[in-house]
């Protein structure tokens, strides 16, 4: 039975790359028919914060992440929180520490430091050198004497550890490159170190799927697991999967701190989460060669770990809007024009309340959804409907304003005024007859039509455009345009 976690802390706003390892872990949960356990690392209280909760929780549910188990859902390994769990990791670790798996280290920062350097000029591997790992009682007293404090380091065993992960595939780290870590602060504050395999044990985690900038913790944590096991806190060592680093501009880590990363900026732009998880995904995984277009239920269907590629993927927004653009084409109308909404108001939509026109948006919204690649890019295509004045954009008005433009806009005016205006095709017909009465083709004819109508030089389609405003409303602008 698969129980998969995702244990992100809350630090800050969530950011693509932690919505790439959530979904992973739940389609692999749910392909398998496993159990996503969603657990609050907040163990660091200098930079956790309660928004920063309350937004994971929120994006996870805009994203479509049910979880089996975690906050507010309840379940058997209740608190799903680690700030309130310390009592189990103080218990822990007490055990590690009379088990002997684990030690008090008295040394300080300084004398960690100086050991540190010296070894590294002697070329030799400069991690911590066991100093503190068989203190005589005597040595323990000398240093309680002198007041100095204890962090507890985890003892890791003398051998070399392998495993096999399953994006990577085998992999060895010998003792040299994986020293005694500290477990549990000199304050008394447990680290990530300990409490992440703990609760990972305690949960029974049987698949850790992450980031491979959590690779180097992972013998670590076996080792861990191994003192777990045999005090009889953990069953077994989980199977680990790292996801490939994802890449950004100029081909460096997409950090955290990107602006590019954040979650928010694609919901505020109006990625569909649908497009934004499509587009994730295939950071490190594809459903076939040719299909770069597909539902979520179609990516559960095929996922397995053992496809994810261990190669870095380059994160391509140009490639983002675009998948996002075909799933909003394949909307239902009625949906789009709901999931519209945000950006038809405040603070998107400069228009008054009070302007906004239900009816036109509804006449309108079909053509819109054949053109936008994110949602927010309705607001400024269908301003000109509920502005009283298009837009002036002085740059549009003078690129499509030529010498001839007035002479075209009065016969363009004319015929448009004879046309049957339930019909976009007999708009069509005007401006293109108007056209031709100048030597002009569509193309060069509409555009005058466009910037005096819309205030834009482009736009969703001009006809419907037109037949959605209004005769009255239209002329007028040509009129106004000729002024
Ligand atoms: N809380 C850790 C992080 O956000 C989780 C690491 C892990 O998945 O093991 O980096």
């Amino acid at each position: 039975n698969v129980r998969v976690r995702f244990c992100p802390s809350p630090t800050g706003n969530p950011h693509v790359g932690l919505v790439r390892t959530a979904l992973f872990n739940w389609a692999f949960a749910r392909h398998t028919g496993g159990t996503y356990v969603f657990r609050i690392e907040d163990t660091d209280v200098a930079r956790d914060s309660e928004e920063s909760y309350l937004q994971l929780l929120d994006s996870l549910r805009w994203l479509g992440f049910d979880w089996d188990e975690g906050p507010e859902v309840g379940g058997p390994h209740v608190p799903y929180r680690q700030s309130q769990r310390m009592d189990i990791y103080r218990d822990v670790a007490r055990k590690l520490v009379d088990g002997g798996y684990a030690y008090h280290c008295y040394c300080t920062t300084e004398e960690l430091d100086a050991r540190r350097d010296a070894a590294r000029a002697a070329g030799k591997p400069s991690g911590y050198d066991g100093h503190c790992r068989d203190l005589s009682a005597e040595q323990v007293a000398a240093y309680e004497a002198e007041g100095r404090t204890a962090i507890v380091r985890f003892r890791m065993p003398d051998e070399t550890i392998t495993f096999t992960d399953l994006v990577r595939g085998e992999l060895t780290f010998t003792p040299e490159n994986v020293p005694d870590y500290g477990i549990v602060r000199a304050n008394g504050a447990p680290l990530y170190t300990l409490v992440n395999p703990v609760d990972d044990a305690l949960m029974d985690i049987t698949h850790v799927l992450r980031g491979e900038d959590l690779l180097s913790s992972t013998p670590r944590q076996i080792a861990l697991y191994k003192a777990l096991i045999e005090l009889g806190i953990a069953k077994a060592v989980p199977e680990f999967g790292h996801l490939p680093y994802v890449m950004g501009e100029g081909n460096k880590k997409l950090s955290k701190r990107d602006p590019q990363s954040a979650l928010n900026l694609y919901r505020e732009r109006g990625f569909l989460p649908e497009g934004l998880l499509n587009y994730l995904s295939l950071l490190g995984w594809s459903l076939a060669a040719d299909r770069d277009i597909f539902s979520i239920e179609e990516m559960v269907a095929a996922f397995d770990i053992k496809d994810v590629n261990p190669n870095p993927a380059r994160f391509d927004l140009k490639k983002a809007e675009s998948i996002n653009a075909d799933h909003i084409r394949l909307l239902d109308v009625k949906d789009f024009t709901e999931r519209c909404r945000p950006w038809l108001k405040a603070p998107f939509a400069p228009w008054a309340p009070e302007d906004f026109d239900e009816a036109m948006w509804a006449a309108i919204a079909p053509h819109a959804q054949t053109r936008v690649k994110v949602l927010s890019e309705i607001t400024d295509n269908v301003d000109f409907l509920f502005l009283p004045e298009p837009v002036s954009d002085e740059a549009s008005w003078t690129k499509a304003m030529k010498e001839g433009s007035d002479a075209l806009l009065r016969t363009a005016k004319e015929k448009l005024e004879a046309a049957d205006w339930t019909s976009p095709e007999s708009l069509k017909e005007a401006v293109l007859s108007a056209g031709e009465a100048h030597g002009l083709k569509l193309g060069k004819a509409q555009a005058p039509v466009r910037v005096a109508v819309t205030g834009r030089t482009v736009g969703l389609p001009l006809f419907e455009s037109l037949q959605v405003l209004g005769k009255e409303k239209t002329l007028a602008r040509i009129d106004a345009a000729l002024a």
